[in-house]
């Protein structure tokens, strides 16, 4: 169990929290200062027991925004993890990068000598950092070199790339994990372990907004705005994260799906994708959430949780730092103290823990499936004008990460 101990993990927990029929409660402030301690010491004791194990080898592919400013970094915070191999289209940029990082010159590689990775024994796992039009391919000849996978959200562009991609990982014997960073991050975690202690009473409504500007002239953005390319514009790149929000936060699948779509043609940026789309899912328990994403509004990651008898709100909810989470019980307001991690090294130390064996793919290509399901369905309602799109498809998390 990588990083909380059975301490850890109760210490997230409200501490006291009655039923709804007596009076409900929600009380972490006498816990505010010890949360950090008790997860602090947790990590130190869990580095010190795995200081003599040999880290897993990791290749990032795409030495893009998110890879230089976030993944890279990210390994100087991992106990497991180690950067191995670069893969890039741009051999300057990749060798730089690789001295400054201790990577051998051997283990640069480029798109055309990929497949070469097979026989480098430092690669234990492909890290995918492409455009969305590239996950599956990359990802699959990864698995096929004989190498696990992180890959980046969304999974993919389309419903049949992320199809081939979970039967490559079944074919090849070889792990596939989404990044799903929030899965993993402690507020986010807090928040669905009060969710499933019935801490805000039944859950009633999930409300998510997750949108930026865009900026068709910056070339991370152009791929984005491609349909082709993102498989949805700021529904793939930042509603997701409000499809996948409401999912882990609710814990159960949602049944049916409404979407609109207001979007500007005249803007050179929305020509094949959607800009401001919004859609409800209808979930079996009879909760609701409702959702908006946007590539033409202020920055914004934000989700709130309306229960019978309280509320959350993490505002931001998703970012890499900031995140800010709110609690309202029937005693008043509570600002839960959560310690902020380097959210890419917890993935990464993660999916070396499930390649050693020691941890649960808790977001496996089955959970990225199921998001590019659900896009789709959402897209055909906003092209159906909002009618009522069915997605009850079975499809069952296999495990939910607040229990993990
Ligand atoms: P980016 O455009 O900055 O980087 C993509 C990299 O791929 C670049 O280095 C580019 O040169 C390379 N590339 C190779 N072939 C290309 C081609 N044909 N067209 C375009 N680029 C090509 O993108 P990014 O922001 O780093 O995003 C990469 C992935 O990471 C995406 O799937 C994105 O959704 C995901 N992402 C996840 C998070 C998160 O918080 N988990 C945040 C940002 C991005």
């Amino acid at each position: 169990m990588p990083l909380q101990s059975r301490a850890a993990r109760a210490s997230l927990l409200p501490t006291r929290c009655h039923d709804r029929d007596g009076d409900t409660v929600i009380d972490n402030i006498s816990r505010r200062e010890v949360l950090g301690a008790v997860i602090g010491a947790a990590a130190a004791s869990a580095v010190s027991a795995q200081a003599h194990v040999k880290p897993v080898g990791f290749a990032v592919v795409g030495l893009g925004k998110l890879a230089l400013g976030q993944i890279i970094p990210g390994f100087r915070n991992c106990r497991s993890a180690h950067l191995t191999a670069l893969v890039s289209g741009h051999p300057d940029k990749a060798n730089r990068i690789a001295a400054e990082h201790n990577v051998s010159a051997g283990s640069v590689y480029n798109y055309a000598n990929f497949d070469r990775i097979a026989a480098d024994p430092t690669i234990d796992v492909v890290y995918i950092v492409l455009p969305n039009f590239m996950h599956a391919e990359y990802a699959i000849r990864a698995m096929n070199a004989g190498k696990h996978v992180l890959c980046e959200k969304p999974m993919a562009s389309t419903v049949a790339d992320a199809e081939a991609m979970i039967a490559a990982a079944k074919s090849t014997n070889r792990k596939l994990m989404i990044a799903y960073r929030c899965q993993y991050e402690p507020l986010n975690l807090h928040a669905m372990r009060l969710l499933r202690r019935n801490a805000l009473g039944r859950p009633r409504l999930v409300v998510t907004n997750m949108g930026r500007q865009s900026d068709l002239s910056d070339p991370s953005d152009a791929w984005r705005l491609d349909m082709q390319k993102s498989g949805g514009g700021a529904l793939a790149d930042m509603g997701i994260y409000g499809i996948n929000g409401s999912r882990y936060l609710l814990n159960e699948e949602p049944l049916e799906v409404r979407a609109r779509a207001r979007t500007n043609r005249a803007d050179p940026r929305f020509q094949t994708v959607e800009d401001l789309i919004t859609w409800e899912f209808k979930f079996p328990s009879g909760a609701v959430s409702i959702n908006c994403t946007s590539f033409d509004q202020a920055g914004t990651m934000a989700w709130e949780v309306y229960g019978e008898v309280g509320k959350m709100t993490a505002d931001p909810g998703c970012f890499y730092n900031g995140n800010r989470l709110t609690v309202t019980g029937v005693r008043g307001e509570d600002e839960p103290k959560i310690v902020e991690i380097d959210q890419f090294a917890r993935e990464m130390d993660w999916m070396a823990d499930i390649v050693r064996g020691r941890a649960p793919l808790i977001s496996p290509g089955e959970e990225g499936l199921q998001d590019m399901r659900l896009i789709h369905a959402i897209l055909e309602s906003v092209a159906k004008d909002g009618a009522p799109v069915r997605t009850d498809w079975d499809y069952r998390r296999a495990h939910d990460p607040a229990a993990v």
